[in-house]
């Protein structure tokens, strides 16, 4: 075991590359700054997702502005000019607020969640977006908005967006112009209109946790049906080589966020539906990245052609077992 440690930290500092010389990006997932430490220790490049709900879950009341732009800015400066998108917040599911306690939603995952209730809740969703622009002027920040089904959504967000850039530039304050806006893939409405999205996103992240969740209609926390929950399901590669194809077509960058990203049972899966962007926990970036290495996604080519055919489960996972081979 501690030569295998030992070989994972020799990977470390090398560059995630395929041995048919496709490059890899492999970034962190985080839920707070001080991350940041871990990421960079196991070779992130980049943080692909910062949920910033966790500012929002620790304390009674809402977390004010100068809280909400001391923790991007310190994720920024942390990485150094690297990539870091943050992700607005994204509460209600599984994530209550102590202030959302008394929500008697019927359905919580069905309900106001993500930026469903950033557009309920403006004020809220205005104070961030103008913390995250002030950090902006600190590294190279990307903003991401969860839960979205439709491109409404998305051109709400824009116009928000562009009125506190408007508020900024009367006070005066610096912030990155340029600042991209991607959108969260885990609703499978998006997944299934991505090209239309992608008309007016920057780019995009795929969320396997949610998108697997509501593909199959099964809570993984609900122990009576959680061994239905199967990143291997046909229709859940179907809909992710729709996503990963329909980007890469139209020349926006596509990254994946959910755990599946971080699982290297199914980074060739991933190499070879056409996958270049994972974002994961930071304790799976070295295993990942072992994984890249040893790859060569080019003869993968018949078998994910085959997996992305059948629609059954038993054929899949038996084609799946091969790609190790
Ligand atoms: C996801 O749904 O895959 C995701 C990354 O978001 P979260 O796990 O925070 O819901
Ligand atoms: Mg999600």
């Amino acid at each position: 075991w501690l030569l295998k440690q030992s070989a994972l930290q020799d990977i470390r500092a090398s560059v995630p590359v395929t041995r048919d010389g496709v490059e890899v990006e492999l970034f962190a997932n985080i839920e707070l700054p001080e991350d940041t430490t871990l990421a960079l220790a196991n070779g992130a490049t980049g943080v692909g997702l910062f949920r910033s709900e966790f500012l929002f879950l620790k304390e009674e009341a809402l977390p004010g502005e100068e809280e909400q732009f001391e923790a991007y800015k310190a994720v920024a400066e942390n990485m150094a000019g690297m990539p870091v998108i943050i992700r607005t917040v994204d509460l209600g599911k599984d994530k209550i607020a102590t202030w959302q306690e008394d929500t008697d939603a019927p359905n919580p995952a069905l309900g106001l969640t993500g930026i469903r209730l950033c557009m309920a809740e403006p004020s809220m969703f205005r104070t961030q977006l103008h913390a995250l622009l002030r950090a902006s002027a600190f590294g190279k920040i990307k903003l991401l908005i969860p839960m979205i089904s439709t491109i409404a959504e998305v051109k709400q967000t824009r116009r928000h967006l562009e009125e506190v850039k408007a508020q900024l530039r009367a006070e005066g304050i610096a912030f990155d112009e340029a600042i991209e806006l991607g959108g969260m893939i885990e609703v499978p409405a998006a997944a299934l209109t991505v090209r239309g999205l992608l008309k007016h996103l920057d780019f995009i992240s795929i969320g396997t946790n949610d998108l697997i969740q509501y593909s199959l209609a099964v809570d993984r926390n609900d122990d009576a049906v959680s061994h239905l929950y199967d990143p291997l399901h046909p229709a859940v590669v179907k809909l992710l080589s729709l996503i990963i194809d329909t980007a890469n077509a139209v020349g926006k960058p596509v990254s994946m966020c959910g755990e599946m990203a971080g699982d290297p049972a199914l980074t060739r899966l991933l190499l070879g539906l056409g996958l270049r962007r994972f974002s994961m926990l930071p304790a799976q970036l070295l295993k990942v990245k072992q994984q890249v290495l040893g790859t060569d996604v080019a003869a993968l080519s018949p078998l994910i052609e085959a997996m992305c055919e059948t629609s059954d489960s038993d054929e899949l996972r038996a084609l799946a077992a091969q790609l190790d081979s």
